[in-house]
């Protein structure tokens, strides 16, 4: 018999739990975790609000929320108390069956939105990989097999599954990955004309984001979106938008599209939904939704009880507290103390964003691993983009005192760094 069997024969080891240092976790992280991710010597614990703390008791601003998951910051009672309900009620059932959470936040996102039903899966590639299987879909029944194609923008982001990599129009995520699927074409982000010319009768579908989140906070241009969306409806082709960083509330706006006066035919969104539990959803029109019918498309845990318990409590959370406005008027304030900071840092090149999510551009390369350790040293957490962009996505939770010493703390580094 082989190792393996061998292994699962000899009896199971099961380590009780007990407190790790971080030098402890990293090092059985390196000898057991695949290595797929450049991670940063911390471990965290514990979350509360807009706070964390690592395994040594440390206490951190948090103004990264899992990349844009913690929007309603750590551990919000609401959500831990439908989770803990929940996972001793039913943790999970097939969707042979009936779920009422399913069909109740399926009911608050579309009375919240301009999209009619929704399709639930487990993560923002996943979501991504339901619109793109939807828009062919769509397009095989309303114009026959040619049309197929999606066009994407240069620098954005949509997931690592295959498809949503070779959306992905950044060629660094895709080396070492071909052949990739075909029916992809990229064009550069905010150009209307490029977009005119790309969109030939095989398009069935456009795809992007409001602001693209990992390509380096980049927003899009006004009159872009609306532009595109003329093109989509002259061509019959259908807008997807990406609101799987920007969507539920990070922008001031429940959905970023909602600044630029558009409608999406689909729509992503992963992320926060679940208050921190893994869940993505596909957001469709009904002339759009219809395309897909029974055997379509499939998810063992797509949309099961536990998770759309907590997405439930979060919705009503996000809704019911107002911190989509909340974080709207916190954005504003952060966007007007990092031009203060602009002012007094050179290197400072451009601080832009939309709400609460927004990237200050540094005059130079490779500087944004530095500044993010030494805010770490100071006990703030923010990340950086492209080498050279801090990405601030705090929780909409946030208060003005913390974006104050965010500033503060941020401005004290790039003094240290001779900035
Ligand atoms: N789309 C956007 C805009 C994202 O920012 C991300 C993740 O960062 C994804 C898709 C992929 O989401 P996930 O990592 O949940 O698959």
């Amino acid at each position: 018999i082989g190792v393996g069997e061998m292994k699962s024969m000899s009896a199971a080891k099961v380590e009780v739990a007990s407190v790790k240092t971080t030098d402890e976790i990293i090092a059985m992280t390196g000898d057991f975790v695949m290595n797929t991710y450049g991670r940063l010597p911390l471990s965290l614990v514990r979350g509360e609000g807009t706070r964390v703390w690592d395994a040594e008791g440390r206490e951190y601003l948090d103004f990264v929320s899992g990349i844009a998951v913690n929007g309603l910051g750590h551990c919000h009672p609401a959500v831990v108390e439908a989770i803990r309900r929940q996972a001793g009620t039913l943790i999970h059932c097939s969707n042979l069956y009936y779920i009422e959470s399913q069909a109740r936040l399926a009911k608050i996102l579309v009375e919240n939105s301009a999209l009619d039903r929704v399709f639930f899966c487990n993560s923002g590639a996943e979501a991504n990989e339901a619109a793109i299987k939807l828009a062919r879909k769509w397009g095989k029944q309303n114009y026959g097999g040619e049309r197929y194609v999606v066009i994407t923008a240069r620098q954005s982001f949509h997931g690592r599954t295959l498809a949503t990599l070779t959306a992905t129009a950044q060629e660094k995520y895709q080396e070492g990955f071909e052949p990739l699927p075909i029916g992809f074409r990229y064009v550069p982000f905010n150009d209307l004309e490029a977009m005119d010319r790309a969109m030939t009768s095989d398009v069935c579908a456009v795809l992007l984001e409001p602001v693209q989140g990992e390509g380096g906070v980049n927003l899009c241009d006004s009159g872009y979106l609306k532009g595109v969306r003329r093109l989509c409806d002259q061509r019959g082709a259908l807008l997807i938008l990406d609101e799987i960083q920007t969507g539920l509330g990070r922008t001031g706006k429940l959905f970023a599209h909602q600044h630029f006066g558009v409608e999406p035919d689909i729509l992503t969104i992963a992320k926060s939904l679940g208050g921190g539990v893994p869940i993505g959803a596909m957001l469709a029109r009904e002339k759009v939704a219809s395309a897909f019918t029974p055997g379509s498309h499939a998810s063992t845990f797509g949309g099961n009880p536990l998770a759309t318990a907590a997405a439930l409590a979060a919705m009503e959370a996000l809704l019911g507290e107002g911190l989509v406005e909340h974080a709207a008027r916190m954005g504003a304030l952060l966007m007007e103390e990092l031009r203060g900071l602009q002012d007094r840092h050179a290197v400072i090149r451009q601080v832009r964003g939309l709400g609460l999510m927004v990237g200050v551009e540094l005059g130079k390369e490779g500087l944004g691993g530095e500044v993010v350790a030494a805010c770490q040293r100071k006990g703030v957490l923010v990340n950086s983009v492209h080498g050279n962009v801090i990405r601030l996505l705090p929780p909409l939770i946030v208060e003005e005192h913390e974006i104050k010493r965010v500033v503060a703390v941020f401005g004290e580094t790039l003094s240290e760094l001779g900035m």
